[in-house]
């Protein structure tokens, strides 16, 4: 299989493709890589409401909530005109909350706790944990999300300043900030609702893939991954090039096409890949015995990864049976190694 036949070819003046694996089986909700996001990039005035990466529970309504229904995307597999859509309202994505921290660390109570002002209606989480299905069989997964740094991005298609681009060594999404004028057609643009607007500076923005950090200028100088994928205390983020078909991007998204996109009817060609959550519990029947049919509905998945989600279920079992006999799998050893090598392969590598 080529990049070709999977759509997944580089977008047009691009040399490499960074990308990004998440493996939802690890996700533990613990939020550590959006606090790691938060106060490495989001702290200025504006940007109050901002999760460049967020974990929501699913099933649930997101951050911005419900944003799967406010459009943007390509309204075909052409690609010839963007979809319109909306701008998340602010309460939708959730206000900042004020506390008393002074009366919260003094005399910390019900009452001390408690956001000052109006009992607030909505935030980013609200939903934690709720997820669905009724007691023995409820159920729920984390997805977190940043920016999908596309191939072929609506954001950019939507700005009429060409003010977002995907720059060329590697196909991070960045806006302009000298260019952009705060029109937000970004955001209408965007089917993931990934680009934020603040309201301080009057521009957009949004996750930069940490892009200083790959070239180096980390805290210590040298190379880093994203801080959502190194702080993340289960690993459960790979990082490299989705065209270094040496690397472990290329092996589980093009070779074994295990790591899939989120929403591929957006069309925008994401590359950010996940491996769904295969791995929760079977349902139990009414004597408490566990049974053979999954407590995520597979509907569900393919709602949300699209029709590839079963045979990445498939080539996942059959890939863990081999191992389970005494066999071995590129795959399983990818997905369970401990390398940091391996984990961030962030070297630019001859083509
Ligand atoms: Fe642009 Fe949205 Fe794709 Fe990010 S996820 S590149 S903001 S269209």
């Amino acid at each position: 299989m080529s990049l070709q036949d999977l759509d997944t070819d580089l977008a047009a003046g691009v040399d490499h493709q960074i990308a990004m694996v998440m493996d939802l089986n690890k996700c533990i909700g613990c939020q550590t890589c959006t606090v790691g996001c938060k106060t490495t990039w989001t702290e200025s005035e504006g940007q109050e409401y901002q999760y460049w990466n967020n974990v929501e529970t699913r099933p649930g309504q997101g951050y911005p909530k419900d944003w799967e229904e406010k459009g943007g995307g390509w309204e075909s597999a052409n690609r010839s005109s963007v979809k319109d859509g909306d701008i998340p309202a602010k309460e939708e994505y959730g206000e900042a909350w004020e506390f008393d921290f002074e009366a919260a660390v003094s005399k910390p109570d019900t009452e001390t706790l408690q956001p000052k002002g109006e009992d607030p209606e909505w935030g980013p989480n609200w939903d934690e944990d709720q997820g669905a299905g009724e007691y023995p069989n409820s159920h729920y997964f984390y997805l977190p999300r940043i920016c999908n740094h596309c191939t072929h991005p609506t954001c950019v298609e939507a700005c009429p300043r060409q003010a977002i681009y995907k720059r060329a060594e590697d196909g991070v999404v960045l806006v302009d900030q000298e260019r952009c004028r705060g029109y937000r057609y970004c955001v209408e643009g965007c089917p993931y609702k990934k680009v934020y607007y603040n309201a301080a500076k009057k521009t957009s923005e949004k996750c930069i893939f940490c892009y200083p950090r790959l070239e180096g200028e980390g805290p210590d100088g040298e190379v880093h991954g994203p801080v959502c994928a190194t702080e993340c205390p289960t690993q459960l983020r790979l990082v490299g090039y989705l065209d270094d078909q040496d690397g472990p991007i290329y092996k589980l998204v093009e070779q074994y096409e295990v790591a899939i996109p989120l929403h591929p009817e957006y069309e925008t060609a994401p590359n950010i890949f996940y491996i769904p959550p295969f791995d929760a519990p079977p349902q139990i029947d009414e004597m408490g015995e566990t049974t053979d049919i999954d407590r995520i509905p597979e509907e569900y998945l393919e709602d949300l990864f699209g029709d590839r989600v079963h045979q990445a279920r498939e080539t996942l079992q059959r890939e863990r049976e081999k191992v389970n006999r005494g066999g071995s799998s590129e795959v399983m050893e990818i997905l369970t190694s401990n390398n940091p090598a391996q984990q961030y392969r962030l070297e630019v590598f001859d083509s």
